[in-house]
């Protein structure tokens, strides 16, 4: 057998696996450099790109009177970018740039030269061959969004109607958001344990912390700007959508789970011959959706790959190197959760060797590492979760959205997690009742987070306020957050997949469908 044709027959979770580890191999060798930029400006009418590199100092002046306003050293590129953005159009339309790029000759001679620059349109970093492929991964994560909606809302009118009534959905609805409540809690209490016990935000340097202020504070403004306030009495009302179709339209996952149970529950109250042509056709549909996940999922190596190359490529390794101790205590807590706590959860209260269950939902933790989004993974999860784990449909999709959106259990340890490193940073002392505060912030917003990327930072500013730890700290974490991202949202979903085995345990249903293990 050809090298090719070995690598096409190979199993889908080893190919994804394949495009993760290649993809982040091609991303790190063409990492986006930082020492150089691209310049987009106008000469006698005409747009021109030029390359500036190597840089010894980069000034801005005023173009008329020629005093100049900032100057840039060499490691300074995302300090100059924020302060471009940062000017409005007739500021920089009054710039003048200038370069001063020393290189030593053949002879070894060092050499000084200067590059002018007007009428400058944009400054950007320049763009390697990852970025350029990135769209595919976002096709590839736009398919499987496309995908959750519908068939959340089909297979929960298809769940909801055989769950029967009222009674049962209200039995397994308390059971699965105490089981989440308690593993947010566990999750909660790990990370604030382990932050105590490292002291990440101690290990930083008084340098550092400066840097990563100075560098980041332009970048979280909008972010302080989308945070909202916490109030549960509007969360539970929002929960009843007003207009289903807008609830769908708008991807406002616990209104749709509201809407669907209220369909499904509400068919088994009418007459048979009414009720068996909507649900045979949402049966149909659901398992429709369930057969273009199969689909979609053929290209995830291809998608993973561009993903993961294009995030790779544009990350910055030295701010991973100076966060390594806020980065480590996160990792470390993950791990804990995910494989001992989880691990256990499956054992004991499912009946499921652990070992089988991480096999059962590998390629959903490969989807939720390289997209970040709980929601982008729920196809994946319900599939996976239907057919490597024995969970019936019914349970996975009302166990599954519902967990999508609320159980986040790596979002509230990051968020715990970020709390402490950031109050240490700024010497603030976290006593046990603010720890709690913490516990308590942290665990609501965990429901309040979207599942998609990005958002746990945002939420992270309501529980910073709760305790008063400046909110312009986040500005010391955003350089590695989307990492982190990727690492907790492999946890969120797991979470979810862990905790509809054991629902499904519980009611006696464990399994009853037929599985299909050759893929495990
Ligand atoms: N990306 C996370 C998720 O979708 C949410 C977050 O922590 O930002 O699960």
């Amino acid at each position: 057998m050809s090298f090719f044709s070995k690598l096409w027959n190979l199993k889908l979770h080893h190919k994804i696996l394949l495009g993760l580890l290649l993809g982040a191999i091609f991303g790190a060798t063409l990492n986006v450099s930082k020492y150089e930029l691209e310049i987009t400006h106008k000469e006698k009418d005409k747009e021109k790109s030029t390359i500036v590199n190597n840089w010894e100092k980069i000034e801005f002046a005023d173009i008329q009177s020629r005093v100049v306003l900032q100057t840039f050293g060499k490691e300074d590129q995302l300090k100059l970018l924020n302060y471009f953005q940062s000017l409005d159009k007739s500021a920089k339309a009054n710039l003048l740039m200038l370069a001063t790029i020393r290189t030593t000759d053949r002879s070894g001679a060092v050499v000084t030269t200067r590059q002018y620059f007007e009428n400058i349109k944009k400054i950007e970093k320049v763009k390697t061959i990852p970025i350029y492929i990135k769209p595919i991964g976002t096709i590839f994560i736009r398919l499987l969004m496309f995908i959750a909606i519908p068939l959340v809302l089909a297979s929960l009118i298809v769940g909801a109607s055989s769950l029967g009534n009222i009674k049962t959905v209200g039995k397994i609805g308390a059971k699965m958001i105490t089981i989440y409540f308690i593993l947010i809690a566990i999750a909660i209490t790990i990370g604030l344990t382990l932050s105590n016990v490292i002291r990440p935000g101690e290990r930083i340097s008084e340098e550092a912390r400066e840097k990563l202020l100075v560098e980041f504070a332009p970048n979280i403004q909008a972010k302080i700007q989308e945070s909202v306030e916490l109030n549960v009495i509007n969360t539970i009302v929002n929960i009843v959508p007003t207009n289903p179709i807008s609830a769908l339209a708008n991807a406002e996952m616990l209104q749709i789970v509201f809407f669907a149970l209220v369909v499904g529950i509400t068919l088994t109250a009418i007459r048979k011959e009414k009720s068996e042509p909507v649900i045979k056709f949402f049966d149909g549909f659901s398992d429709m959706m369930i057969k273009m996940v199969d689909y979609i999922m053929k290209i995830a190596p291809l998608g993973v790959f561009a993903l993961i190359a294009a995030t790779v490529s544009e990350f910055g390794f030295d701010i991973l190197q100076t966060l390594f101790w806020y980065a480590a205590t996160l990792i470390i807590g993950l791990l804990i959760h995910q494989f001992i706590v989880l691990g256990s959860m499956v054992k004991i209260f499912a009946g499921i060797n652990p070992i089988k269950f991480f096999k059962g939902i590998r390629e959903v933790m490969l989807i939720a590492f390289t997209s970040s989004s709980s929601a982008a993974t729920l196809p994946v999860n319900m599939e996976k979760c239907e057919q490597n784990l024995g969970v019936p449909k019914k349970i996975t999709s009302f166990v599954l959205p519902l967990g999508a959106t609320i159980n986040m259990d790596g979002t509230s340890m990051y968020q715990a997690v970020a709390a402490v490193f950031i109050a240490q940073v700024y010497g603030i002392e976290l006593h046990i009742t603010e720890q709690l505060i913490i516990l308590l912030t942290a665990l609501l917003a965990s429901i309040g987070t979207a599942p998609v990327p990005g958002v746990g930072i945002i939420m992270l500013i309501i529980v910073l306020r709760s305790v008063n730890i400046p909110e312009e700290g986040i500005a010391l974490i955003l350089g590695v957050d989307r990492f982190l991202d990727m690492c907790r949202t492999v946890v969120n979903v797991s979470g979810d997949a862990a905790v509809a085995t054991v629902i499904a345990k519980s009611e006696g249903v464990l399994g009853i469908n037929s599985m299909k293990n050759e893929n495990c």
